[in-house]
């Protein structure tokens, strides 16, 4: 079977987690800073707070913003559930806006409708979280725009899109968000097996994110409510977690990190050969908008007129055909759990379109031109 997506770990990968099974420091040792500097470095920010998971990195970035019971969070309904879910852990409500059907990001021109039914009503959301679908950056710069016209605060959900680009700038940067989360699952860009990264350039958030990932204790005197009772003393300051990542994780991570441009090169120049091979009216891959360099994650084809059967059925045969076909997402809101919320179907229709339209197709480093091709041909077989 060619899997949709595959990590790529080669021999230094290897030998950087050894050396640490072999150093003294297993966790909470000097690796862990030293990919925060590294991702810091890469990103262009000023803060990285580094986490076991992209899901833990969105829960500390909304405490971290003052996300509480009664406040509102909005996302995109074509994500993961994780996107929407660390809401839902600070006792937040969760909204969704439409997407743009050609893109499968957060549509600006709904982001904005729903604003100003929401001023009406007194009902803003204190976060919204837009999400790079398939490593491609949302239109950040009018996001930030409409954050600044109606305040709220942004977090990106950048787990598909490390080395992407927005305006020439890496995404990770905050030029126009507050925090932005990576996430270093095997099937993303790069890897730590598990992991997450939140950079941000505000320092109070850096600091809050570092003390939710172990636990709210503090050793620093000046964050301490009393003076120091010795060198043993420290204080729960908050009610955090224990969402540290591992120096193995982090040593990973970093030798991870030497390659990721590398990595999206080759992820761009397949991506490229694929729309170059693909040669069918039927289906059509996302729109590229100008100013964005994608991290390519993912390689998505649509099917220019949606329809339910033949999505199963091009999904269903690619699988039959020993390839990875995926789709990414079914829409949040759909799930049962969200139902039982109150959303249901017809709420974000062009989320609904997409989920019958979108079909992920095999894109990884380790992807050969022959692999390509084949699936090209399968694909076209399938539809004809
Ligand atoms: C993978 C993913 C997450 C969660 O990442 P983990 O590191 O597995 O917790 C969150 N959001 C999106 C969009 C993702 O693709």
């Amino acid at each position: 079977m060619i899997p949709y997506g595959k990590q790529d770990i080669d021999q230094k990968d290897i030998e950087a987690v050894i050396d640490v099974l072999k150093s003294d420091w297993l966790t909470q040792g000097p690796k862990v800073p030293e990919f925060e500097q590294s991702i810091i470095n890469y990103a262009r920010c000023k803060h990285a707070v580094a986490v076991n998971s992209a899901t833990s990195a969105l829960h500390v970035a909304c405490l971290s913003l003052g996300v509480t019971d009664g406040d509102l969070v909005w996302t995109s309904p074509i994500s993961f559930v994780a996107s929407s879910n660390c809401a839902l852990y600070c006792g937040a409500t969760i909204d969704f806006v439409d997407i743009n059907l050609s893109t499968g990001n957060m549509c600006t021109l709904e982001l904005e409708k729903k604003l100003i039914v929401a001023k009406e009503n007194k009902q803003l959301p204190k976060v919204v979280i837009p999400v790079h679908l398939a490593g491609q950056s949302c239109d950040m710069q009018r996001i930030y725009a409409l954050s600044l016209e109606y305040g709220f605060a942004i977090i990106e959900d950048a787990s598909h899109a490390i080395g992407a680009k927005y305006q020439n700038e890496p995404v990770g940067s905050c030029q126009y968000s507050d925090i932005c989360v990576f996430s270093f699952h095997p099937v993303k860009i790069i890897t730590s097996a598990e992991g997450g990264m939140a950079t941000t350039n505000d320092p109070i958030l850096a600091r809050k994110m570092q003390l939710l990932r172990s636990h709210g204790v503090t050793s620093v005197d000046t964050e301490m409510t009393e003076p120091s009772q010795g060198p043993w003393y420290y204080q729960q300051v908050s009610l955090g977690f224990n969402y540290r990542m591992t120096d193995i994780h982090a040593a990973l991570g970093l030798s991870q990190l030497q390659k990721v441009d590398t990595f999206i090169a080759k992820r761009n120049q397949l991506a490229s050969l694929y729309n170059d091979l693909l040669n069918d009216t039927l289906i059509a891959p996302l729109f590229l908008v100008e100013g964005t360099y994608s991290a390519y994650h993912l390689f998505v084809v649509q099917l220019t007129v949606p329809c339910k059967a033949k999505h199963r059925e091009l999904v269903t045969q690619l699988r039959r055909h020993n390839i990875m076909g995926h789709v990414h997402y079914i829409p949040i809101h759909l799930q049962p759990y969200y139902q039982a919320m109150g959303f249901k179907s017809g709420d974000f229709p062009n989320a609904e379109r997409y989920y019958e339209s979108a079909v992920t197709l095999p894109l990884h480093p380790g992807l050969t031109i022959e692999q390509v091709q084949y699936v090209v041909d399968t694909v076209h077989d399938i539809l004809s």
